[in-house]
């Protein structure tokens, strides 16, 4: 399923540092529920300025975990948006409750805030933003809207670690917030997730739940309540918290790919629309670099040119297709083509070009090189 492509869509960045970090607990007798999970736990929290951290072992785990804790059962709603990764709108399913989307903004690609109330019913028990490429959503006004109505708010955060809203972390705006730490995240633990949170009882339940359903103090064959085993190895968190340690530099090296792409994109106006500037007090973690086709062209065009690109040894991929267009979706739920049309048009038309921490110059110069080549003879209505 993986070509290799001479520029790959994502790529690992990890030291030797880390290596040496992972090797350190292989040493020791304690590969999991050992000394570094609560390290990594505590630099999370540092880093997002969050009460508590709860590692998990993937950002699904997380979203799940934070469903469970605030109740979310058999039949109630969680609002989100169908703009996302399929994990967003699963973790509701899991606990039998239905994920009711809600159409996004065309320019933010996040959950519109203006049409969030009329999708509130009885039922509705949660929101669940997500800060869509990095990009935080809405989240004053999306908070505002659930303390108006009195609903919890889960925020994705798994593609936006270090993005922040007038200096507040991303995670860090609703009742718990979700990172993911896959390797193609801004960091990894190889598999990983963790929950944020400024509430004692997310996270005491949180804890509890990740590792079988255990309490503080109880013993190891002592189940307090149905749990999962959701925990995150100490060798993974030796890895997060060298990745953790470099973060800064981590985030400016894929700020400095972004700025790259984005100057030489320029060139390509207006047949290429680049990711759109952060609102003012909002700072964008890049997770992907996802550019958009204008509407004159249509999904068809959109695949012959990532075939294209990867025909060149370029990785690039679909980014997203949408969640209630997705088999299991439609067929359960019913939802058709014309439901969220902003999305849908917006899914038509963009696609994730290769990013990550070691991406050169030439190498992003060689991406906008072939995507000119293939717009110069592919434009509606004549070549560019
Ligand atoms: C990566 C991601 C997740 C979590 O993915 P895992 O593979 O389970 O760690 C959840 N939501 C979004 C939006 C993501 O991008």
């Amino acid at each position: 399923m993986t070509a290799a492509y001479s520029i790959p869509l994502s790529g690992p960045d990890v030291t030797q540092r880390e290596i040496d970090a992972v090797l350190a607990v292989l040493a020791t007798p304690q590969l999991s529920l050992g000394p570094r999970l609560p390290e990594f736990e505590k630099r999370i929290a540092a880093f997002t300025g969050a009460k508590h951290a709860l590692a998990v072992n993937s950002g699904t785990s997380g979203l799940h975990l934070c469903i469970r804790a605030l109740g979310i059962a058999d039949g109630d709603e969680v609002i989100t948006t169908p703009f996302s990764f399929i994990a967003s709108a699963n973790c509701a399913l899991f606990e039998r409750a239905k994920p009711v989307f809600v159409d996004i903004d065309p320019v933010t690609l996040n959950i519109d805030p203006a049409k969030i109330e009329t999708a509130i019913t009885p039922r509705t028990k949660a929101i669940l933003p997500v800060d869509v490429f990095g990009l935080p959503a809405d989240m004053k006004r999306i908070c505002a809207i659930a303390e108006k109505h009195g609903l919890a708010v889960i925020e994705d955060s798994c593609e936006a670690l270090g993005a922040s809203i007038d200096g507040r972390q991303a995670g860090r705006w609703g009742d718990c917030g979700v990172f993911g730490f896959y390797p193609n995240k801004q960091m990894t633990t190889g598999e990983g997730g963790a929950i944020i949170t400024d509430r004692d009882d997310i996270a005491a339940l949180c804890a509890s739940m990740r590792n079988q359903g255990r309490d503080d103090g109880m013993g190891w064959l002592a189940h307090a309540r149905l749990g999962y085993n959701y925990r995150l190895s100490d060798i993974n968190c030796a890895l997060g918290i060298a990745q953790l340690e470099r973060m800064d530099g981590i985030l400016a090296a894929r700020a400095q790919v972004a700025a790259w792409y984005a100057a030489e994109l320029a060139a390509l106006a207006p047949h290429v629309i680049r990711p759109p500037e952060p609102p003012a007090g909002v700072v964008r973690s890049w997770f992907v670099y996802v550019i958009q086709l204008p509407g004159g062209y249509t999904a068809e065009q959109r695949n012959a040119l990532i075939t294209h690109l990867r025909g060149r040894g370029i990785g690039c991929s679909h980014y997203f297709p949408c969640i209630h267009l997705q088999p299991l979706y439609a067929k359960s739920f019913g939802y058709a083509r014309g439901d969220f049309p902003v999305t849908e048009g917006i899914s038509d038309r963009t696609m994730a070009l290769p990013f990550f921490n070691r991406l050169t110059q030439p190498q992003v110069n060689t991406v906008v090189r072939e995507l000119a080549a293939w717009l110069a003879a592919n434009t509606p209505g004549g070549r560019a």
